[in-house]
């Protein structure tokens, strides 16, 4: 029988896994669950029988590829799929497929909920702004950038976008201004939201100088990814700006360097936040479970990402 085996270390919510188990069951396969595993061990051998693999943050890497081999497809259930290794994937001939979507209004709310904290000084009691009429920059115009864009609107925010990929006129229909470039993004607008995701271009991308280039009062925001950020540039940013704030979702390796040396400009959420949400949970679970049906049985590969 077909197996459908969800491998998360960081378990999916119950009733998640209740809908992914109905999508699978309801489409004849076997659902089997490796949950908060501690050793690599146990992944090598869950996967050693099954068919097609859900993941959340988990580590497909070559060695997992090797031991499965039954494996036709893995699903990351999220966006960013930095954690396979694609061309690994390739090689085994898996295919690999993200949820794109799933979590967008998840992440795009918590932006919200990181930059009010911040123009109001990390509620330390003292008198902070307000995001409306501030400019806010949003850097790649993807799912989570556009959700941003849609509640930042509701803010009353004067609201700009770059995408190296999307065109000017799709964001402009949005009611964003496009800009040119990166480099423009950031010398226009206060607020710098990051969505661009960790690729060799961008990886260290979001350097002193780009952020150097923001007006007064800058605030960087990211819930993309931490390797985007040039880290000896956000610490030397965060040393010569007293007006600068960074506010993540993902902690850079110099985290608790910069929340001692910064405690009213720099925040890191203790954990990853951005799509901990039910809805987001359950949306990008069944998502990947209705993937690898409509890719066992119709050969769908809308959502593949090692093409
Ligand atoms: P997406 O694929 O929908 O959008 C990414 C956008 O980036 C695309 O529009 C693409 O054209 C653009 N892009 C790619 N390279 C670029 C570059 N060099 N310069 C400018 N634009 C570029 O992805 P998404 O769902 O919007 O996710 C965006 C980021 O957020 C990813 O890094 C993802 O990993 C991260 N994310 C984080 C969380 C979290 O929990 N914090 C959750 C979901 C997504």
């Amino acid at each position: 029988m077909t197996k459908v085996l969800v491998a998360t270390d960081k378990p999916f919510a119950a009733i998640a896994v209740k809908g992914i188990r109905e999508v699978v069951e309801g489409a004849g396969y076997e659902l089997a669950l490796l949950e908060k595993y501690t050793d690599k061990a146990q992944l090598l051998d869950a996967v050693k029988d099954a068919n097609a693999v859900i993941i959340r943050s988990d580590i497909i890497d070559a060695p997992v590829l090797d031991a499965a081999k039954e494996l036709k497809i893995v699903v990351r259930a999220g966006a960013g799929y930095d954690n396979v290794d694609l061309a690994a994937a390739t090689a085994h001939n898996v295919c690999v497929m993200n949820t794109p979507g799933q979590n967008s209004n998840a992440v795009a709310e918590l932006v919200f909920g990181m930059l009010v904290y911040a123009v109001r000084n990390f509620y330390n009691g003292t008198s902070g702004t307000e995001l409306m009429g501030k400019k806010l920059g949003i850097l790649a115009y993807g799912n989570v950038g556009r959700n941003v864009a849609r509640i930042a609107k509701g803010f009353g925010m004067d609201v700009y976008a770059y995408d190296a990929f999307c065109p000017a006129e799709v964001i402009e229909k949005d009611g964003v201004k496009a800009v040119a470039s990166t480099a423009d993004l950031f010398k226009a607008c206060q607020i710098v939201s990051l969505h661009i995701p960790a690729t060799a271009e961008t990886k260290g991308s979001i350097n002193f100088e780009l952020m150097n280039s923001m007006p007064k009062g800058a605030i960087v925001v990211n819930t993309a990814r931490k390797e985007v950020i040039d880290e000896a540039g956000l610490a030397k940013m965060l040393e010569e700006r007293p007006d600068f704030k960074y506010i993540t979702d993902i902690k850079p390796a110099i985290d608790a360097d910069l929340a001692a040396k910064y405690p009213d400009r720099y925040f890191g959420t203790p954990k990853k936040m951005g799509a901990q949400t039910a809805e987001a949970n359950i949306n990008a679970g069944i998502a990947a479970a209705k993937q690898i049906v409509d890719f066992l049985q119709n050969g769908n590969e809308k959502f593949r990402v090692n093409k």
